[in-house]
């Protein structure tokens, strides 16, 4: 919730149109022989008075000295001291919006351009007519003034915040709101009083509603480009924008996703996105084909190579099925859960050549089943299955499966979404042609890239295959690899970024065998608890991944079981199964046996209930 609004003074709460220092920065130039207009006394409005002085000496025709800097700044303030009391009219709306405010509890800041002892003719005067907020500074307080965002952090100080986030900055300034934007708080542009507007209450009032609308389209324009979060006409809107952060503030309450995925991202990873780039610039390419090195290392090596495509991971695995496996050759699909079916799904869109066995959902693939289906029939081209069922967390035995196929000279491709970068997997050992994944599951990085690792020789084999043009693997191959990392389509740039950074923070951790003993631990505490609980995961310890665990729901019910969660923090997963009800919980992402623990004392609570 929003614990504190800093204004801006003058054109915010007092003085309006911001009128005072226009009228002390022409007097001080005349002072010194220059005849400045009413727009270069504005334009650098906001900032400390003397920056101020100085960027509109910069203005000036020809270049003048540090002493008539000095002196110009000797008469404003001069002029300003003597004048400041008829400028201090409070602004309409202001007494009654800091009245609303401080009944919701929240504090009152503020920060100014003016200096100490000018504020000290402004705060009686403004206290006398009903406004007087809990803290004022001025930048001859702090090192330096706006755009410098000193001055809000003393307010943050004064007001106990940890989280700019908590705090409003009101202003009627483009200053206002850089200063807002740097130290990274909400930020409000108000239109009429602004010397942004630069009118006093009398000429708004004598202008047509036409040239009203332009003159306030401007101000719009100006805080707009400024980056301001909210743009309102006076501060009787100052509430509903109090509102409206606060419904954000509550959909954005960081919590963890146990619904792989998307699923819980670190900070710096979502922070990566910031930086804007072009698919097809160089340093951005650089960081393509690193990434996709990368992630190759990861499980396999040089006879291999990544190949990024735009998408969820069941674009990659499309592409792997349609474009990696020839047209001719009949598919033999594993199936036991919903991903499984998948497969099943695409090869049926695509009319492909196949043929499936399914198995039951809470058990793994039935290698001797596979056995006795590959000696009995010799038309299969291609095994494809699913590593790690996410639909219940059911593990399959991938190494016996890929050397039973490998024996009977198959083509195997696998699903490993859920399982790569957290599973050792000997791709080259084994021999697998290709393995599908994506960026959001145990890489943590972000949702919108997909990839397929497979054998340069069978890329290369694969011009031609794909009936789609979009999802053409091979194509896509050629840009990324002979095209030095070009995308071939509009790359999704910020979530590569993201999933550049994920891949650092991998290594960071170190590497697989870290991720993965925290996995381990994780679903050790999370199963455990549980268990202690009453509440079964439905599939046998010795079948069960690290990834996922499916649990009876019980006498649970699901609705209340999920709000519950959702309420301090757990995003869960509802079960797959037909046959029981039952619900998920995944334990990848960036989280933690401590969120385990804290997710078991929430079930305490909900099953003693
Ligand atoms: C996540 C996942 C996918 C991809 O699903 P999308 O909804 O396309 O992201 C495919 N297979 C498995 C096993 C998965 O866990």
């Amino acid at each position: 919730m929003i614990k504190a609004v800093i204004f801006d003074w003058a054109g915010t709460t007092v003085d309006y149109g911001c009128m005072a220092p226009v009228k002390g920065f022409i007097d001080a130039f005349k002072s010194i022989g220059f005849q400045i207009t009413e727009e270069m006394a504005r334009e650098p409005m906001g900032i400390a008075k003397l920056d101020h002085t100085r960027a509109i000496a910069a203005m000036l025709p020809e270049p003048i000295t540090e002493r008539q800097i000095l002196e110009a700044y000797r008469v404003f303030e001069e002029t300003i001291l003597a004048d400041i009391k008829q400028y201090c009219d409070v602004l309409p709306h202001v007494v009654d919006a800091v009245a609303s405010l401080r009944q919701q509890g929240i504090g009152i800041g503020s920060d100014t351009g003016y200096t100490s002892v000018m504020m000290d003719e402004v705060l009686p005067a403004a206290a006398k007519q009903g406004y007087f907020p809990d803290f004022c500074i001025a930048p001859d307080k702090v090192p330096a003034g706006r755009p410098y965002p000193y001055m809000i952090w003393q307010n943050l100080v004064h007001f106990g915040l940890i989280d700019p986030r908590q705090a409003i900055k009101v202003g009627d300034t483009v200053a206002d709101i850089t200063e807002g934007r740097n130290a990274n708080c909400w930020t409000v542009g108000v239109i009429f009083g602004s010397s942004e507007l630069g009118l006093t209450k009398d000429q708004v009032a004598v202008l047509t509603a036409d040239e009203l609308l332009q003159r306030t389209a401007a101000v719009r324009a100006a805080y707009y480009q400024a980056g301001a979060d909210y743009i309102i006409n006076d501060l009787s809107e100052l509430d509903g924008v109090i509102a409206a952060v606060n419904v954000l503030l509550d959909q954005n309450a960081p919590r963890k996703l146990l619904t792989p995925g998307p699923l819980t991202t670190k900070a710096s990873v979502k922070h990566a996105m910031l930086t804007d780039h072009c698919t097809w610039d160089d340093d951005y390419k650089a960081i393509t084909r690193s990434v996709m090195d990368d992630i190759t290392k990861i499980s396999a090596n040089d006879d291999y190579a990544t190949v990024l495509l735009q998408g969820s991971g069941s674009y990659a695995v499309e592409a792997m099925i349609n474009c990696l496996v020839p047209a001719e050759d009949k598919i033999l699909f594993l199936v036991n859960g919903e991903y499984g079916k998948r497969m099943l799904s695409i090869a049926q869109a695509s009319n492909r050549n196949f043929e499936a066995m399914s198995f039951d959902m809470t058990e793994p693939v039935d290698v001797s089943a596979v056995e006795k289906k590959l000696e009995s029939c010799d038309d299969i081209g291609a095994v494809l299955f699913v590593h790690c069922e996410t639909t219940t967390g059911v593990l399959n035995p991938l190494a016996e499966l890929v050397k039973l196929a490998k024996e009977h000279d198959k083509t195997v491709m696998v699903d490993a979404m859920s399982s790569f970068a957290a599973y050792e997997i000997d791709v080259p050992g084994l021999d697998i042609d290709a393995l599908a994944a994506s960026s959001n599951k145990c890489l943590e990085g972000l949702p919108g890239l997909s990839f397929v690792i497979a054998k340069k020789a069978v890329l290369e084999a694969s011009e031609g295959n794909s009936p789609s043009h979009s999802l053409d693997l091979f194509d896509q191959y050629q840009g990324l690899y002979a095209g030095g990392g070009k995308f071939r389509f509009t790359s999704p740039t910020n979530v590569l970024l993201a999933l550049r950074h994920a891949i650092d923070e991998y290594a960071k951790e170190g590497g697989l065998p870290a991720r993965k003993a925290r996995y381990i631990k994780n679903h050790e505490v999370l199963v455990d608890g549980l268990e202690a609980l009453g509440i079964h995961s439905i599939v046998a310890p010795e079948h069960q991944s690290y990834i996922i665990s499916t649990f009876e729901l019980g006498d649970l019910d699901f609705a209340r079981l999920y709000s519950t969660l959702k309420a301090k923090g757990f995003v869960i997963y509802p079960g797959k199964l037909t046959s029981q009800p039952t619900f998920r919980l995944g334990n990848i992402g960036d989280v933690y046996p401590d969120d385990m623990t804290r997710l078991v004392s929430v079930f305490a609570k909900v099953v003693r209930r």
